[in-house]
């Protein structure tokens, strides 16, 4: 089942880090031993040795994660956040970080509540090509951005990043947030990021059942000083949770191309809707500031699974709107086969003081929609008739 290096993405994503064992499993299956024998002292009898470290599940979706974000090495955690936590651990003591304003907010409490305790110190910025050249100081060590941003969808020209950077000081690595795009639409890698990373809880996994992070990089050096924080924390997924990830992942060429292509036509049914609809945010529609970006960036110009949009009558009718659909489960995350949809002001981002969550355009009135894979006249006609009732 050798892959090789001409074979595409959906060949990769069935293929990569997939093995026929020794009975001929065509799927590989769940090793849950924790320790591995080995021969004599010191001589394991594979690769393997005691499960914190590496296991065969886990390593099989690091290969498989690495093949599809077109890096060298793959490295899975027990959470997206945790992954964050294992990068910014990396950083010395002393280091400064840049990010955007808008930045998941997880990763936002990270930088200054957890990170800031071992003396990293983050600036974060609505307007970071502009602002990167006064912000980078000789102890800067990182930046990390996300595309699209979240709730708003703003989009990020990351090879344009990437060269801003790398002609200040080369040795500031920049991270990618890539959850929102999963592997599928973007690959970071091949636009100057150092690091790629993913909430695998979202779309990689795509069934709304573990919860995940993992990244991608091509630097061996870095590689190892991850992969000792790895297992020198221990924050890692369980072999189960790596399969099921791993099984998630053999479809998410299937699931990404059917939700990007549902969503243009909801959003383009919202944008239309001029009488009950202030405003979209997608990637994929030609109105979306960025969407020269999109088309240069996205696969096929794809705009992804997300949309937001300011619905007219305030939060009453955003709450009114998202307590009236049939289909869309009115829940937090995203990127699943079944719609979702949320608040955002009151909900995801309910944390954040008013004026600065509507200077990123977070209005009470904003109404997040993660569209999934069911059929997408039955989305339309749920989200018609939970715009009907919201203006009633
Ligand atoms: C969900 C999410 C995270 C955090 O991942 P968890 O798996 O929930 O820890 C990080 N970044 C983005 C963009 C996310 O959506």
């Amino acid at each position: 089942m050798a892959i090789n290096n001409n074979d595409q993405f959906a060949t990769l994503a069935v293929h990569a880090g997939s093995h026929v064992d020794s009975h001929g499993s065509v799927i590989e299956p769940i090793s849950l031993s924790t320790t591995f024998a080995q021969s004599a002292p010191a001589k394991p009898l594979g690769e393997y040795e005691y499960s914190r470290s590496s296991n065969p599940n886990r390593k099989n979706f690091e290969d498989a994660i690495a093949a599809l974000e077109k890096g060298k090495y793959g490295l899975a955690f027990a959470s997206g956040s945790a992954t964050t936590a294992i990068i910014l651990q990396s950083l010395p003591q002393g280091s400064h970080a840049i990010s955007i304003g808008d930045v998941y907010g997880g990763t936002h409490r990270y930088f200054t509540k957890v990170a800031n305790t071992h003396g990293v110190e983050t600036d974060f910025t609505n307007n970071l090509l502009e602002d990167l050249p006064k912000l980078v100081k000789p102890q800067t060590k990182l930046v990390w951005i996300e595309t699209p941003t979240n709730p708003t969808l703003q989009v990020t020209d990351i090879k344009l990043v990437s060269e801003t950077i790398k002609s200040i000081n080369k040795d500031i690595l920049l991270v990618v947030d890539n959850t929102f795009l999963s592997p599928y639409l973007s690959n970071p890698l091949t636009l100057g990021a150092d690091i790629v990373v993913h909430s695998a809880t979202k779309y990689i996994n795509g069934h709304s059942d573990v919860v995940m992070g993992v990244l991608a990089l091509n630097d061996k050096v870095l590689f190892e000083k991850l992969q000792f924080l790895q297992n020198a924390v221990g924050a890692i997924p369980s072999p189960f949770d790596s399969w099921l990830a791993h099984r998630g992942l053999k479809t998410l060429h299937l699931r990404v191309k059917q939700a990007s292509e549902s969503a243009l036509k909801i959003a383009t049914f919202l944008e239309n809707t001029t009488d009950k609809v202030i405003a979209v945010n997608y990637p994929g529609l030609k109105s979306h500031p960025q969407n020269a970006v999109v088309q240069k960036q996205h696969r096929n110009g794809l705009g992804g699974g997300m949309i937001s949009f300011r619905i007219k009558g305030g939060a009453e009718a955003a709450a009114k709107f998202s307590s009236s659909t049939r289909l869309f489960t009115l829940a937090e995350s995203l990127g699943g086969i079944e719609s979702l949809l949320e608040v955002p002001a009151v909900m995801t981002h309910g944390g954040i003081p008013k004026e600065s969550r509507e200077a990123s355009g977070v209005y009470d009135d904003l109404v997040r929609l993660s569209v999934g894979i069911e059929d997408v006249e039955d989305l339309l006609e749920d989200i018609k008739q939970a715009l009907n009732a919201a203006s009633a």
